[in-house]
């Protein structure tokens, strides 16, 4: 049974040294019983209190590594249902399905189209993760030379599927130095499975039909020794799947089933484009650890990477541009100046339609702690008072020669305020970005 905050603060050392990072051993004995942190953050715990903190400190869905070096994937270690309620950690690793039967030309096309698949988005370099191969044609030989061309040709994370123990065995042997996933140990085949992931000490996929066998093959797998695993449920049509994905989150995280401590992995089944785009954005969002799909268009792949980005960023702090003067084209004394807020959504939003005007434009974004602008504008972080604080100190001033200022058509209220506390001539642009480009135009005529 899980400990208290107070049952876990007995066994700490109460010296309140502050190591930890918390104030009191009492602050981080709350924060190990919300399963916040980890225990491993106090070097002073003896050790026999650790063996009794374990199975408290212990996070319920557990951190599972996959790749090394810069690159490498880490999933789990999630601690809430809904992000609003904290935050999600660890991004769902999007991988793309290859299968070792395609002739080698083809095989050097697909992983050239996957290399490709890395988007900047709000000023985020956002990238699919993870090569899946698998092992259609069912011979050693055909498998591993799949693997040993996706190594040289990739630097992307690498999931082996494969069920036959000894071929997974010798691909694995190739790559080892990636530190791939092996997929997957089934009911037929987990003790050789397990073998082989304890052996090379790597991650392994437990696959199940339904949630109960699952809780069986994970408990067999782990007591053969093996600590990194991936859960999958099956193949199933998207209700259902997502129920396994939610059962599975919320037995792990509310009722500390050991069994399903560890992150989830679903594939895409269907045949259609769209509907594979709809089905991987809808296991991103609920909860799948890593998505396998078919589909390596970049038109398929930017927005369930859109959606990931979404989802793990944390709701408490919204992706923030730097708050100063951007230039966006040949800018010169006479360029239009505009302000925004500095949520990076906005900001980008309103720097492409810039761009795409071919306007050279002065963007002055102004610190509003990562709020959008009506949102500031609500919270009173963009007012006329703050903006006219912003134009004296962001250093416009010596970049112009004219005193106009452009202000989002959804604080068209503010103008006369901020006109009398700044002494610009304030003009009202556009409600919506999309109306910017015509705006700007329409400035020069
Ligand atoms: S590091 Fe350990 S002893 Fe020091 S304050 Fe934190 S919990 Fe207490």
């Amino acid at each position: 049974m899980a400990l208290s905050g107070l049952d876990i603060y007995k066994l700490l050392p109460k010296t309140n040294c502050k190591e930890c990072g918390f104030p009191t051993c009492l602050a981080f004995a709350m924060q190990i019983a919300a399963k916040k942190v980890e225990l491993a953050k106090c070097p002073h715990v003896s050790d026999s209190a650790k063996q009794s903190l374990e199975s408290a400190s212990r996070p319920p869905v557990k951190l599972v590594t996959i790749g090394s070096g810069e690159n490498k994937l880490e999933l789990g270690n999630e601690t809430v249902m809904f992000r609003h309620e904290e935050t999600f950690y660890h991004p769902t690793g999007l991988a793309l399905l290859l299968e070792d039967t395609l002739a080698a030309a083809e095989i050097d096309k697909r992983v050239a189209a996957i290399n490709k698949l890395r988007f900047e988005r709000v000023g985020q370099n956002i990238n699919a993760d993870l090569i899946a191969i698998s092992c259609a044609s069912g011979k050693k030989e055909i498998f591993v030379e799949a693997v040993k061309k996706v190594l040289s040709a990739s630097d992307f994370n690498l999931i082996l599927m494969c069920e036959d123990a000894a071929i997974i065995k010798a691909a694995a042997e190739a790559a080892k130095q990636r530190r791939p996933l092996l997929y997957a140990a089934n009911k037929d085949n987990a003790e050789d499975m397990a073998k082989v992931a304890k052996e090379l000490s790597l991650p392994l996929v437990v696959r199940a039909e339904d949630l109960e066998q699952l809780a069986e093959l994970s408990k067999k797998v782990t007591a053969q020794g093996v600590e990194d695993l991936i859960l999958d449920s099956g193949n199933k049509d998207l209700t259902d799947k997502i129920d396994d994905l939610t059962q599975i989150r919320r037995l792990a995280l509310k009722k500390t089933f050991r069994p399903f401590g560890y992150p989830t992995l679903a594939i895409t089944t269907s045949a259609d484009p769209y509907q594979e785009v709809m089905q991987a954005s809808a296991f991103v969002a609920k909860y799948a650890g890593i998505v396998i799909m078919k589909g390596v268009e970049p038109w398929q792949i930017l927005p369930i990477l859109t959606v990931r980005q979404n989802i793990y960023t944390d709701p408490q702090k919204p992706l923030q541009v730097e708050a100063k003067v951007y230039e966006v084209g040949a800018v010169n004394d006479k360029s239009p100046v505009m302000i925004t807020t500095n949520f990076s959504l906005t900001y980008y939003t309103v720097e492409a339609e810039v761009e795409s005007s071919r306007v050279p434009s002065y963007i002055i974004s102004a610190y509003c702690e990562g709020m959008s602008v009506l949102t500031a504008w609500a919270a009173e972080k963009f007012t006329a008072e703050t903006i006219a604080k912003t134009l004296n100190e962001c250093g416009i001033k010596d970049k112009i020669a004219h005193q106009e200022i452009i202000i989002p058509g959804y604080v068209a209220v503010l103008s006369g305020k901020l006109e009398e506390e700044s002494g610009w001539k304030v003009k009202v642009g556009p409600k919506e970005a999309s109306g910017i480009p015509s705006y700007l135009k329409s400035l020069k005529n």
